[in-house]
């Protein structure tokens, strides 16, 4: 039966500079942590969950972050950012009442949003910060 690391954050970060060193974009997360698995084996092998990795990948600052979404139906309110866990900012209006009408969320830090309409993340594409 294999047995498998978790590789601390620092030697992920490190694993994508690598990777980022000979390529400039890569196009879906899957593809990521195959490269980073890959990079990081040695005599053991290591594995990276692939919500962890897109966090890394955000806040190293080594990454500009595309999100691809579906549109979807659902209406429901969202407090964190279902791509890296922030909490998610309304977006509001003002309404010609006088009071405030909220319209979406926004998150600052990785730049997802949504309408009240959920849009859902389907890919991620990430490209070398320059
Ligand atoms: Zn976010």
């Amino acid at each position: 039966m294999p047995s498998y690391r978790i590789p601390t954050d620092d030697r992920v970060v490190e694993s994508l500079r690598r990777i980022l060193s000979t390529r400039q974009i890569v196009d879906s997360q899957r593809k990521l942590k195959h490269l980073i698995e890959k990079d990081l084996k040695g005599n053991e092998k290591y594995r990276v969950g692939e919500p962890r990795l897109r966090v890394l990948a955000i806040e190293s600052g080594l990454i500009n972050l595309e999100i691809r979404c579906r549109d979807t139906h659902e209406m429901r309110s969202l407090v964190r950012c279902p791509v890296c866990g922030n909490r998610l900012r309304k977006v509001r209006n003002m309404t010609v009442f006088g009071g405030t009408v909220t319209l979406g969320y926004r998150c600052d830090r990785c730049k997802y949003w949504t309408g009240l309409r959920r849009r859902v993340p389907t890919r991620y594409i990430f490209t070398r910060r320059s």
